[in-house]
């Protein structure tokens, strides 16, 4: 179960998912794909103008690759703006600082934090020690955010 990549954590979900520029034609359309963690960079560093020190230490990864993550993003956007590309926000490598597991077992459900989600997650249900264990569906709600009467989801094209 071990990951290849090292997760990033991220505690912010996007509202809107796809961006387009009116006018173009869907089907002509050039696209770019923003991950959630490029996101989350971007949110920390620009929106919240944090240090990127502390950019870092939240989302759990060094300074230096906070720095690649935030540059690929800013690169991506920059792109899509300069030569009329559609942005389209989602997947990843990463981890909420929480996480919702359950037991196919008997049901349990349990919290995991993201310490042990970026080792490969738990191994077993700490109830009845089964291993057919899952994350939990995600309730929208979890996220910040979210409100203002919109669930997230795909904007209107
Ligand atoms: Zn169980």
């Amino acid at each position: 179960m071990a990951r290849p990549v090292k997760l990033r954590c991220v505690s912010w979900w996007p509202r809107i998912s796809f961006f387009k520029p009116v006018g173009v034609p869907l089907n002509i359309l050039e696209k770019v794909n923003l991950s959630i963690e490029e996101m989350e960079a971007i949110r920390l560093k620009d929106v919240e103008g944090l240090e990127q020190e502390e950019c870092a230490r939240r989302m759990r990864i060094s300074r230096a690759t906070f720095h690649r993550v935030l540059g690929m993003g800013r690169e991506k956007i920059a792109d899509a703006l300069i030569y009329g590309k559609a942005i389209q926000i989602g997947g990843g490598d990463f981890g909420l600082p929480q996480q919702r597991f359950r037991c196919n077992n008997g049901g349990h459900e349990w919290d995991v934090p993201f310490e042990v989600i970026a080792r490969g997650g738990p191994l077993a249900c700490p109830k009845c020690f089964s291993d057919d264990v899952q994350p939990a569906p995600l309730p929208p709600s979890d996220f910040q955010g979210r409100g203002r009467g919109r669930k997230f989801h795909g904007g209107r094209l």
